[in-house]
């Protein structure tokens, strides 16, 4: 288990530019050693670096050579996961593009102590005083372990950017005693906390649709390569704003099993875009970016974290989850007469309603081999208690969620 921290350190000139020099020689190698994988059809480290590490040798003389090792790794993952994409149909060229890099480094190539980095360069070795996040401090007094294996990337204005990977041994998963289930859509998640069903927005799907409209406003009738351009995109964080709200989320969900020793249940997501889970989309590129950010990537967080804790997650078949009634295991229809938006549908049998949500939380928990997770039908009908996005990042824990939502409706 891994995990990666980002230190900003400002440098002198000398000392950027040699790992400057260090930084567009890596790439030369890494272009050369992605083609000479395309062009002998593998992704093999061994082959890629048998294959160029003699002419890399004679082309970069004075770069240690274990920059040629870690390019042609780098090289390496690149063409594999290029690989995965294609198969997957979610290349959109036909050759990967190495647009970002990071160089690569192994424990030859760096050494860390607390109040100094060094890092190898072209005949010699730079030495770099960070100043440690608290996020650093976390982990280094957390049981987790410095990796032998960092990156680090130039930035604008003498500042290089270091990536420390932490590495800790994951524990193992308990028996679980009781199931909380996951439901992932596209602008919320809904959870089942102690029986009672709760949803909580995410609004990925507006969030990432409000910044697809900025993103345009900035680039429509300008090249991506202008400067304003460049710097205006980057200003947006897109990324950094919903692994925000991903984190923050699977940090609740995770919290709240550990603590009941629950296992957390959650859907197998199939592995094409599903095209009723993204409605109303046109754009494949934009509605892969909502699905992954939506669902997968939702869902690596949640898993990622459960790891970090030893929760157990019980992923299970999506089908059908949404409509079969939990109490009849008949169909439940939704039109767009009942309701609002479809959320609610009908049993065909008992004839009761069912929030769509809660619906699928239920037959989750079944699903995972709970029988007993079947809900009185008097409570279908309603919707969930609905927390805003605001509200629930703010707050400790599910149980501190569902306390406060009590209180509001004892209220009135
Ligand atoms: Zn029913």
């Amino acid at each position: 288990m891994d995990r990666t921290v980002k230190l900003r350190v400002r440098v002198d000139y000398a000392t950027y530019s040699a790992l400057k020099e260090v930084e567009e020689e890596y790439r030369e190698v890494l272009e050369d050693a992605v083609s000479y994988g395309l062009a002998n059809r593998t992704t093999s480290f061994t082959r890629i670096r048998a294959g160029v590490y003699m002419t890399e040798r004679e082309k970069h003389k004075d770069l240690p050579s274990h920059y040629i090792y870690t390019a042609c790794e780098d090289a390496s993952e690149r063409l594999s996961s290029f690989e995965k994409m294609k198969r997957k149909g979610r290349a959109f060229t036909d050759k990967p593009t190495i647009k970002k890099v990071t160089v690569h480094l192994d424990d030859h190539l760096w050494k860390f102590s607390l109040d100094s980095i060094s890092i190898s360069i072209k005949r010699g070795k730079v030495f770099i005083s960070p100043t440690l996040p608290k996020l650093f401090w976390k982990y280094y007094n957390g049981g987790w372990t410095i990796a032998s294996e960092a990156r680090f990337k130039s930035l604008k204005g003498n500042v290089v950017e270091l990536y420390i990977v932490f590495r800790k041994d994951e524990p193992k998963p308990y028996e679980p005693k009781a199931f909380i289930p996951v439901d992932l859509n596209e602008n919320s998640v809904s959870v089942l906390v102690d029986g009672n069903p709760i949803l909580l927005e995410t609004n990925i799907k507006k969030i990432t649709l409000g910044y697809e409209y900025r993103r345009r406003a900035i680039t429509t009738g300008r090249s991506t390569k202008d400067r304003d351009v460049r710097s205006g995109l980057r200003r947006l964080r897109e990324g950094d704003r919903k692994a925000d709200i991903r984190w923050k989320l699977a940090n609740l969900i995770v919290k709240a099993a550990l603590e009941g020793r629950s296992a957390i249940v959650l859907e197998n997501l199939p592995r094409n875009t599903p095209e009723k889970m993204i409605k109303g989309i046109r754009d494949p590129q934009l509605r892969l970016r909502i699905y992954r950010s939506a669902f997968s990537s939702m869902k690596n967080a949640i898993i990622e974290k459960a790891r970090e804790y030893g929760v157990p997650v019980i992923p299970v078949n999506p089908a059908y989850t949404s409509s079969t009634c939990p109490i009849h295991n008949c169909r439940i229809t939704y039109s767009p007469n009942v309701g609002s938006a479809q959320r609610v549908g009908k049993c065909e049998k008992g004839g009761e309603l069912w929030h769509r949500d809660v619906v699928a939380l239920y037959n989750l928990v079944r699903k995972a081999g709970d029988g007993r997770a079947v809900p009185l039908p008097s409570t279908g009908p309603h919707d969930p208690p609905t927390v805003k996005l605001g509200r629930w990042l703010r707050a400790k824990s599910l149980h501190s969620i569902m306390n406060e939502h009590k209180m509001i409706e004892m209220k009135v």
